[in-house]
């Protein structure tokens, strides 16, 4: 049994802080959250080395680095209505949780949905709602949002998800080709997407009516 605290401050320390990581509500939350705890038992040694990890399904969990830089960019104060396509394992959208006010998070692959949902309840989270259904068409029933996070690599930004996003609110997503993209940080400004790039990545893809076919 390892000391998984030691290791979530190494991770901050050594993974997160040197590659420029500064707010200090998000260092905070990965410091707190067990990400040990979100993803397969044989792993869990594993949980905080500088990488993403496998979760069933020929899916994974994302970096952690990955997982700060992408909260970092969506700027929260603990007020907002935030969108989460891609469950996955669960660890992103209770990040989340901490920094929102509320996180609606959405998998299209029912098992994993499944499991993250009875994970959540057990872990004392009342403020994440897992969703089983095709994120790439969004949430409609319960937009509009004020930050929309896609954790799964997408082509272009779905026109739905700019229509599901509250004025002044922010879309953060890994965009680009099927097996390479790059983190977009994009602010809905006069109903329009102002853009921003930031680092290269490699997510799994969103597969659906927006994004790729099967
Ligand atoms: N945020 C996750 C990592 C996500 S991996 C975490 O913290 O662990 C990407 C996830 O997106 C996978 O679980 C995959 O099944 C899911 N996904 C792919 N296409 C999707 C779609 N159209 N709608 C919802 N989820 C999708």
């Amino acid at each position: 049994m390892r000391n998984y605290e030691l290791l979530r401050n190494w991770m901050v320390d050594t993974q997160l802080i040197p590659r420029g990581i500064k707010d200090k509500r998000v260092l905070e939350v990965m410091r707190k959250v067990p990400r040990h705890l979100f993803v397969p038992e044989k792993y869990r040694d594993d949980a905080y080395d500088d990488m993403a990890l496998p979760i069933g399904e020929g899916q994974t969990i994302s970096q952690p680095y990955m997982v700060a830089i992408m909260t970092e960019l969506l700027e929260l104060t603990g007020v907002e209505k935030v969108l989460e396509i891609g469950t996955g394992s669960g660890y992103q959208a209770a990040i989340l949780a901490e920094l929102a006010k509320e996180v609606y998070t959405i998998e299209r692959i029912e098992a994993l949905g499944e499991n993250v949902r009875e994970k959540l309840r057990e872990m004392g989270y009342n403020n994440i709602y897992v969703v089983v259904a095709d994120g790439s068409k969004g949430l409609p029933e319960k937009a509009p949002f004020d930050r929309i996070i896609i954790t799964a690599a997408t082509p272009k930004i779905p026109l739905c998800l700019t229509e599901q996003l509250n004025e002044g609110g922010i879309i953060v997503a890994p965009v680009g080709q099927r097996f390479s993209q790059v983190l977009i940080k994009a602010k809905k400004v006069k109903g329009i997407l102002k853009e921003e790039y930031h680092t290269p990545c490699v997510f799994v893809p969103l597969i659906g009516e927006h994004g790729w076919k099967e």
